[in-house]
Protein backbone atom coordinates (compact mmCIF):
# COMPACT_ATOMS: atom_id res chain seq x y z
CA UNK A 1 0.00 0.00 0.00
CA UNK A 2 1.85 3.38 -1.13
CA UNK A 3 1.35 5.92 1.73
CA UNK A 4 0.99 9.45 1.29
CA UNK A 5 1.90 12.63 2.73
CA UNK A 6 -0.69 15.27 2.63
CA UNK A 7 1.09 18.89 1.81
CA UNK A 8 -0.94 22.13 1.73
CA UNK A 9 -0.06 25.46 0.28
CA UNK A 10 0.95 28.33 3.19
CA UNK A 11 0.34 30.98 0.26
CA UNK A 12 -3.33 30.22 -1.76
CA UNK A 13 -4.26 27.06 0.48
CA UNK A 14 -4.37 24.36 -1.99
CA UNK A 15 -4.00 20.82 -0.80
CA UNK A 16 -3.13 17.70 -2.05
CA UNK A 17 -1.81 13.97 -1.02
CA UNK A 18 1.99 13.62 -2.23
CA UNK A 19 3.53 10.09 -2.43
CA UNK A 20 5.80 9.40 0.87
CA UNK A 21 8.22 8.16 -1.71
CA UNK A 22 8.42 11.38 -3.44
CA UNK A 23 8.61 13.26 -0.57
CA UNK A 24 11.62 11.21 0.77
CA UNK A 25 13.14 11.95 -2.56
CA UNK A 26 12.68 16.16 -1.76
CA UNK A 27 13.89 15.50 1.65
CA UNK A 28 17.02 13.40 0.42
CA UNK A 29 18.23 16.66 -2.35
CA UNK A 30 17.67 19.00 0.36
CA UNK A 31 19.69 17.14 2.87
CA UNK A 32 22.12 16.96 -0.06
CA UNK A 33 21.97 20.87 -0.86
CA UNK A 34 22.83 21.50 3.02
CA UNK A 35 19.09 22.83 3.14
CA UNK A 36 17.76 22.32 6.52
CA UNK A 37 14.20 23.98 6.20
CA UNK A 38 11.33 21.95 6.43
CA UNK A 39 11.05 19.71 3.18
CA UNK A 40 9.20 21.62 0.57
CA UNK A 41 7.88 21.93 -3.32
CA UNK A 42 6.79 24.03 -5.71
CA UNK A 43 2.59 24.81 -5.57
CA UNK A 44 1.18 23.15 -8.90
CA UNK A 45 -1.65 25.77 -8.19
CA UNK A 46 0.25 29.66 -7.32
CA UNK A 47 3.61 27.99 -8.33
CA UNK A 48 5.21 29.65 -5.41
CA UNK A 49 7.99 27.49 -3.14
CA UNK A 50 5.58 26.76 -0.60
CA UNK A 51 3.93 23.94 -0.70
CA UNK A 52 4.62 22.66 3.03
CA UNK A 53 3.28 19.22 4.52
CA UNK A 54 0.28 19.96 6.33
CA UNK A 55 1.28 18.74 9.37
CA UNK A 56 4.18 20.86 9.74
CA UNK A 57 5.16 20.21 13.40
CA UNK A 58 6.07 16.86 12.68
CA UNK A 59 9.09 18.09 10.20
CA UNK A 60 10.49 21.15 12.47
CA UNK A 61 13.67 20.32 13.65
CA UNK A 62 14.29 20.80 17.14
ZN1 LIG B 1 -0.29 27.62 -3.75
Amino acid sequence: MERFIRMKCTKCGFEENMPAECFNEVVDIMIEDGDDDIPHIHCTRCDEPTFYPKDIDRFKKG
